[in-house]
């Protein structure tokens, strides 16, 4: 049942034929409700403001692991991995992720197995079972995730980042996860890690940190009353989102040079700075001009002279990780061995 149709006005482009609507549970799930009659598939996002900085200290990468649990099984579906097959069979593709305040999970497919499909995903939310047996399974399938991750220099690149700011700082820790963080450390302390992540799950997930969006073709009431009767039995424990203490890097992590050597070949030069998130001030898009003018390629422009000089065969420039409390500006460029030398 919804608490209220608030009925914001929604601006959309005059070409837009689709129609929107916001609506509020009455266990405080904010939804956006998109109709769209020409719609030839059906998709649902849910987006929970808990991800990495949450995790518990000598836990890494319990959110990510949560993320992954979850989709597994839920009491109603019980059969391990029945919704991702559910969802494939029906023409449609799901998938999830973590970053460091929110996880994500969205699928879409045929319209004729929206409804059923809708239903698999809310019971994520509602009852999920994570059961041992899958524990292991799961925890062996982050640990393989950062296993390819370690043969990545963009991943170790990030890693290095984090690692190179505030200890102090959520930011500075493994995201996530592995075997280690997850099994062999959690047991020498006595952990259990199913244990912990039930707990991290009914600490944390709270539908009044969870936004959905539901886009059918169907109008906007069917579509409102199946929302209601799906989602409104979502767990509304009041939970404030987790804000992290300002800038990861103070003073001592600036200014240095950092060397390392890549997997892959050749030379990339990478210059970061902390920035204010330009989502503070989205309608001037500070980072977009600043982004633009560097990145640019034509005559005059810093690529140009570096290209002409055989030194540069890239280079891009803009706001890389960023949240509402801290962010970073990258210009990264990639060097030749001229340039490199
Ligand atoms: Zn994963």
């Amino acid at each position: 049942m919804a608490v209220g149709k608030e009925e914001v006005e929604i601006f959309k482009a005059r070409s837009d034929k689709r129609d929107y609507r916001r609506i509020v549970l009455r266990n405080s799930l904010e939804v956006l409700l998109i109709s769209d009659s020409d719609a030839d598939k059906c998709a649902a996002s849910m987006d929970v403001g808990v991800g990495s900085f949450n995790d518990p200290d000598g836990l890494e990468g319990l959110a990510h692991f949560l993320e992954h649990m979850l989709f597994y099984a839920s009491e109603k579906y019980p059969v391990e991995d029945s919704y991702s097959k559910y969802i494939t069979e029906h023409g449609g593709s799901t998938n999830a992720f973590t970053s460091s305040e929110r996880t994500n999970y969205h699928f879409d497919v045929n319209t004729d197995a929206f409804e059923e499909a809708l239903d698999r995903f809310a019971q994520f939310f509602i009852k999920p079972l994570m059961s041992a047996d899958a524990t292991t399974r799961e925890i062996k399938a982050v640990d393989s995730e950062n296993q390819k991750n370690l043969l990545s220099d963009a991943w170790r690149m990030n890693q290095l980042q984090k690692h190179l700011s505030s200890e102090d700082h959520p930011f500075h820790k493994f995201s996530t996860g592995n075997w280690d963080t997850l099994e062999v450390q959690p047991k020498n302390r006595g952990l259990d890690t199913r244990s912990e992540l039930i707990k991290f799950y009914e600490e944390n997930y709270s539908a009044n940190l969870m936004r959905l969006v539901v886009y059918t073709n169907e109008s906007l009431d069917k579509i409102q009353n199946l929302v209601e009767e799906k989602f409104s039995d979502i767990r509304n424990i009041d939970r404030s989102y987790f804000r992290p203490p300002g800038q990861p890097c103070k003073s001592d992590h600036l200014q240095i040079l950092v060397k390392t050597v890549p997997i892959k070949q050749g030379h990339k030069l990478r210059i970061v700075w902390p920035v204010t998130p330009e989502i503070l001030y989205y309608a001037e898009g500070p980072c977009r001009y600043l982004g633009h003018l560097i990145g640019h390629e034509g005559e005059g422009s810093l690529y140009y002279i570096l290209k002409t000089l055989g030194w540069a065969t890239g280079l891009s420039a803009g706001e890389s990780d960023w949240n509402l409390d801290f962010s970073f500006f990258k210009v990264v460029i990639d060097l030749t061995d001229a340039g490199h030398g």
